[in-house]
């Protein structure tokens, strides 16, 4: 046994800080865990979690329209903001606990505290007043909402951590932004009955998502009502001259009077004030800890894994990292995290899932490659008489065949995703894909019966 106080010592209780103490832990490892706010981290308190629960409050909306084309009567539905609210916090207050106990179970000591570094085995627990020692270290403090300082107004905006907790819902809201977060919440608002417009300063939302879903999510939420500008960013906001909602400008000349303005313009790593720099923890421009393929940072006792290390800012991806951390760390079998095939989806309406390569990606990787494309009118919106479409997309390299990319567009597009990467992750061709039986009737299967390629993308050019 070393004579440090613990084995390990996690900084941060989210999703990639308690895996890795609750593991460690049940191992047998003398572990400590610091969280300053609540165990849970981003994902369940203010990120995955209450989002995903606000998802499916503003869907019911779109259900009672839907209703009556099967034979419904449905009155007029009337939310109740509060009620959603009270029932979201209960179950995060759940899911809290259940991480605390999980923790406890395991054997881990926990620590209700900010924790900063002193030197490279010694942390202060600023808010118990105490200074405890480890010998390895691990950083897994996630990141926080750009808080765009620049912009005159800023104050009197929110962020995705306030949309959360808002007093009431407002009528009216401009969301800055065309990230997945920005995007999601614009439906969120939209399905609770808010007037909602989102702005962003790119040429289509989500940059880094394949165009047809970009172009088809955009279109299908125009459709609905929500209004986005493109190529143009707010320059300022200030107070109406009635003190009740907003006055926001942009610089395209627009202005708007709104109750609420929410900026989701990207999320930085939560790295300051920590001690790092000065013993040595090497940050890159971002302000993100520089770790090695094993999560290592520049002083060798300490690690650093999730959203603080910017590598890929989700869940599963900070869990995977605290696993790896483990197998390396205590299983003596090196584990590099793989980042490569990663599935995500956008929890819009329509919902996008998706996982491997976009098109132009593809494109500017290979010198052939084939596009399978399917755009249909859902088997629900024949009755519902709603006028959406669904999109399904394979990108397929021609020479071996291999589906390099997979992207869907329309209802459940996440939880095909999930199980569209656990093929593209076995190296499926699209043979296989042609040689599987589809299951009737769902919309997958067309996923399956797309036979004859749309096109072709050779050396650039499209055929
Ligand atoms: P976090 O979960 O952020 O945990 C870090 C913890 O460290 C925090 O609890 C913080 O309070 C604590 N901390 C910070 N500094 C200190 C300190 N000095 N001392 C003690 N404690 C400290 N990902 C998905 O996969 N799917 C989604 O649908 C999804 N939706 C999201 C929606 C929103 C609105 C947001 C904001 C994020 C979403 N994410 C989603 C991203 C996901 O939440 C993060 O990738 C994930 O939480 C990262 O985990 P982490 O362990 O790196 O950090």
């Amino acid at each position: 046994m070393s004579d440090f106080d613990f084995d390990l010592f996690v900084i941060g209780g989210g999703s990639g800080g308690v895996r890795a103490a609750r593991v460690a832990a049940s191992l047998g490892r003398r572990v400590g865990i610091a969280e300053e706010h609540r165990f849970g981290g981003t994902c369940v308190i203010r990120g995955c979690v209450p989002k995903k629960l606000f998802v499916y409050a503003s869907q019911y909306r779109e259900h009672f329209d839907d209703a009556v084309g099967f034979g419904w009567d449905v009155g007029s539905p009337i939310h109740n903001w509060r009620r959603l609210l009270n029932a979201k916090d209960a179950e995060i207050s759940r899911l809290e606990g259940l991480y605390r106990k999980g923790l406890e179970n395991s054997g881990a000591a926990l620590f209700d505290s900010r924790a900063v570094l002193v030197d490279q085995h010694t942390v202060r627990l600023t808010k118990l007043g105490e200074t405890i020692t480890a010998e390895t270290i691990i950083i897994a403090t996630g990141g926080f909402p750009n808080e765009f300082p620049a912009l005159a107004g800023r104050q009197l905006c929110i962020s995705s951590n306030e949309a959360f907790d808002l007093p009431e819902l407002p009528r009216s809201i401009l969301i800055a932004g065309g990230g997945y977060i920005a995007v999601e919440f614009a439906n969120i608002f939209h399905g609770l009955g808010v007037d909602v417009t989102l702005v962003y300063r790119g040429t289509e939302i989500l940059s880094r998502f394949d165009h047809d879903l970009r172009q088809g999510l955009h279109k299908a939420m125009t459709d609905k009502g929500i209004k986005v500008l493109l190529t143009d960013v707010i320059e300022h906001v200030t107070q109406s001259a009635d003190s009740k909602g907003l006055v926001a400008s942009t610089a395209e000349g627009q202005t708007l009077s709104i109750d609420c303005v929410m900026l989701a313009l990207g999320r930085r790593p939560n790295t300051s004030g920590l001690g790092l720099e000065a013993i040595g923890v090497k940050l890159d421009k971002k302000g993100a800890i520089v770790v090695d393929q094993y999560s290592r940072t520049s002083v060798t006792n300490i690690f650093a894994l999730g959203d603080v290390t910017d590598r890929v800012q989700l869940t599963p991806v900070a869990v995977h990292e605290a696993m790896c951390f483990i197998e390396t760390e205590y299983k003596n079998n090196p584990t590099a995290p793989d980042h490569d095939l990663i599935a995500t989806a956008v929890f819009s309406q329509p919902e996008i899932g998706t996982v491997g390569l976009s098109e132009k990606e593809a494109a500017a990787l290979y010198e052939d490659i084939e596009i399978y494309r399917a755009e249909f009118r859902p088997m629900k919106a024949t009755l519902s008489g709603r006028g959406e479409k669904t999109m399904m997309k394979l990108v397929v390299e021609s020479k071996a065949r291999r589906v390099l990319g997979a992207h869907i567009l329309g209802h459940d597009a996440g939880e095909m995703a999930q199980l569209l990467a656990i093929s593209l992750k076995a190296g499926v061709t699209k043979d296989d894909f042609d040689r599987t039986m589809a299951v009737h009737p769902t919309a997958s299967e067309e996923l399956v019966t797309m036979y004859a390629p749309s096109y072709r993308i050779k050396n650039g050019e499209r055929s």
